[in-house]
């Protein structure tokens, strides 16, 4: 699946027409969410059902003029939220179980359409929003062609709102594979609070420090902003700019990920990295700052992402013993986190700490990838060469080419 994604220009009625139907979006997920609530035993197709039952009562008129699949597509949103508290459930998540909420009016909202409700304009420079809300044609402002799609491959369109604006993000139905030659090398990733990351070349990454930087101005801007009165103008000036600085520099942070994610991948044949469990970590409050600024599970996801894209092997590895024991020789190395060198009493294996972390990573790596589902993984059975047949003889004739 592709994302795609457009700003929308239109008049500021167009805009309060989206505004309804993203406001009635999120009144359907509540309120299927409440019937959940209710009748706890029901799934979703029933939830589903639901959906037609609102949409023909007439004390809410307005859930009507939603297209009826973007209040199908509610409904699943609901269900979602409801099967990722069962899941977690299920699997005895520690800490919160994620009992589903009611989503509350906020600026970050959004409604999605499927395949109806919207139509392209043949040049594709414009979409109209057909449903109950007439909300009319916009201009589409984005970097993509979409005319390298069949209609048939948009699966979804969702209407963001986002500080600066609304948004319709396109989901196009496309495999996404790009030829790479071999490049014959392999990469572990070490991720350190000095640096984002340190490889076991002993090559680093530096930090991005987007929120750092940005952290005075918008400190700067909090004050301000608190300092406004309750319900004035003033107030919603300040809280729509403390919006777009936040913005700023998620997407500065999701453009670094990508960046660095795609470079790694691209020029090597397998990457293995630490299963860090970030949201562990971010409970402890030193390192929260570090972790979240570096970004390190967006980039995870584009490095996997990549991965696929690309068809290089990318590997988690468990973070257990990684910084503590020798890429040398294996010995087991007690270091506390401020010790930044690794020295081995057993070989003299000297290194920085993160280097050596780094190389123990694509060790593991390499040695977990290769045997995944292989039956000399299981050591049940014994390799025998020399009864093999012949690598030369042919065991098949060739097949007769169809005509
Ligand atoms: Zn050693």
């Amino acid at each position: 699946m592709l994302v795609f994604e457009a700003k929308l220009e239109g008049t500021k009625q167009q805009y309060q027409s989206l505004d309804n139907a993203i406001r009635t979006a999120r009144f359907v997920r509540n309120a299927c969410l409440r019937y959940w609530m209710d009748n706890r035993d029901i799934g979703r197709y029933q939830l589903s059902a639901y959906c037609a039952v609102l949409a023909a009562d007439e004390n809410v008129p307005w859930v009507a003029k939603l297209n009826s699949m973007a209040r199908q597509a509610s409904a699943e949103r609901a269900w979602s939220a409801i099967a990722r508290f069962f899941e977690n459930c299920k699997k005895n998540k520690p800490g919160k179980k994620g009992y589903p909420s009611f989503k509350k009016e906020q600026t970050h909202s959004s409604v999605e359409y499927k395949t109806s409700g919207w139509k392209l304009s043949i040049d594709r420079r414009h979409i109209t929003f057909s449903d109950g809300f007439e909300s009319g044609t916009f201009k589409l402002w984005g970097t993509r062609n979409l005319h390298f799609y069949q209609l048939k491959q948009f699966k979804r369109v969702r209407v963001v709102r986002r500080a600066d604006g609304y948004y319709a993000q396109f989901c196009i139905n496309q495999e996404r594979v790009e030829k790479r030659e071999p490049t014959g090398k392999t990469i572990g990733l070490d991720v350190g609070l000095n640096h984002f990351y340190t490889d076991s070349q002993g090559n680093t990454i530096e930090n991005p420090r987007h929120l750092r930087k940005s952290e005075k101005s918008l400190k700067r801007l909090q004050r301000r902003f608190s300092q406004t009165n309750k319900g004035s103008k003033n107030r919603v000036k300040f809280r729509n700019k403390l919006a777009r600085k936040h913005l700023k520099v998620s997407r500065q942070r999701k453009d670094f990920a990508v960046k660095t994610a795609r470079c790694v991948v691209q020029s090597h044949d397998l990457v293995a990295y630490e299963d860090l469990q970030v949201g562990n970590m971010i409970r402890n409050r030193h390192l929260s700052k570090s972790i979240s600024d570096a970004a390190w599970t967006q980039f995870r996801q584009w490095v996997e992402y990549f991965g696929k894209v690309f068809g290089v092997v990318t590997v988690a590895v468990p973070p257990q013993g990684t910084s503590q024991n020798c890429s040398n020789c294996g010995e087991v190395v007690k270091k506390s986190l401020s010790t930044r060198t690794h020295v081995c009493p057993d070989c003299g294996y000297t290194q920085d700490r993160d280097h050596n972390a780094a190389r123990n990573i694509l060790e593991i790596g390499l040695r977990t990838v290769g045997h995944t589902g292989t039956q000399a993984a299981s050591g049940d059975i014994d390799l025998c060469l020399c009864g093999a047949t012949p690598a030369n003889k042919p065991s098949r004739r060739k097949r007769k080419p169809k005509e």
